[in-house]
């Protein structure tokens, strides 16, 4: 089993999510205590590591400020005086959640992949109530919503199959070996690591506004990567949250429950409102992207379903489109 195929058959079992784009200068900051893993799954993502983890942290994070706070799992940085990115560099998906701050209550947009305790980092950042918001929920990102008391999320019935939890087997590859570089946290058995359930407490819709204060965070539907796909626009400050429709990595069109022209038709949407907006706020590997990203992906998708896309990898029957800064891999055409 070659190196992707062995990755990417775990992604289908998963239904995860993203994966480390490969243009990185190793830093090697954080990582010094790490041992060389001979790792089949997650090797030569960059040229020259030994480890994906000798790229971190990805220069991107130099933009803002760390916060010192009592934890070993997350890293937070402050994105703006009320915006803070909780990352999670300790596992090979480098997913990160956002906890926004109103005057009023905080959102938390994504809750991780459970294996630290989110709910810790989230109490030392603010004592307003938090509501729980999940880009989509996949297992890495609604991995702490059971430590929240109030959850929104979408009406449809795969948002509500995710909310009933999963077994132990379901999120298991999360940790395999060489996908972890970091101690795992205090008090954390891997034996009873699983998808937890939760209780959706308000569901939400397109459109929806929510104000939590100061700040005013609407619902854009985004399917495609998952059913349950959204974004987030936060129209007086011109930024778009866009959880897995865009990062700076591999998108995924081919996930069990992924639709490739849902996808297209989001990202064609989301290419509209490049105008409308300064930043993207994404949720894997790298927290903040120039807007004109937006541009990009309605293009790439535009010119993959046109035939007018021409680079492209195979492996495990599926294209690896390749993009200026991404990737949109499609099931099938092989
Ligand atoms: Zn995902």
């Amino acid at each position: 089993m070659s190196i992707r195929t062995g990755f990417l058959l775990l992604y289908f079992i998963l239904g995860a999510c993203a994966k480390p784009n490969e243009s990185d200068q190793a830093t090697g900051a954080g990582v010094a205590d790490a041992e060389v893993v001979d790792n089949t799954q997650v090797q030569n993502r960059g040229a020259d590591k030994d480890n994906w983890w000798d790229s971190l942290p990805r220069p991107e994070w130099s933009a803002y400020t760390k916060v010192d706070l009592d934890d070993d799992w997350f890293d937070v940085y402050r994105i703006d005086d009320e915006i803070y990115a909780i990352y999670e560099p300790g596992q090979f998906e480098e997913v990160i959640s956002f906890l926004i701050i109103g005057n009023d209550f905080a959102l938390i947009f994504d809750t991780g992949l459970g294996i630290g305790n989110i709910r810790n980092v989230v109490d030392q950042l603010t004592s307003l109530d938090v509501v729980v918001l999940n880009s989509h929920t996949h297992y890495d990102h609604i991995g702490g919503n059971h430590l929240f008391d109030t959850i929104y999320g979408t009406s449809l019935d795969y948002t509500r199959q995710r909310s009933l939890g999963s077994p132990p087997d379901a999120v298991a590859g999360f940790l395999q070996e060489g996908w972890i570089w970091k101690p795992l946290p205090d008090g954390f058995s891997a034996d009873d690591y699983q998808s937890r359930a939760f209780e959706i407490d308000k569901t939400v819709s397109e459109g929806d506004q929510i104000d939590i204060g100061g700040r005013t965070l609407e619902i854009i539907f985004t399917p495609g990567h998952a059913p349950d796909s959204i974004c987030l626009i936060d129209r007086e400050n011109r930024l778009l949250f866009t959880g897995d429709t865009f990062y700076l990595a591999p998108l995924y069109t081919h996930l069990a429950g992924s639709s490739f022209d849902d996808y297209a038709n989001s990202a064609e949407r989301l290419a509209g409102l490049a105008d409308q907006i300064d930043k993207a706020v994404t949720s894997h590997n790298v927290p903040v992207v120039d807007a004109s990203y937006m541009t990009a992906l309605g293009q790439a998708f535009a010119d993959i379903k046109s035939g007018n896309a021409s680079d492209f990898t195979i492996s495990d029957g599926n294209r690896e489109y390749h993009f200026d800064g991404f990737s949109v891999i499609v099931k099938g055409q092989d």
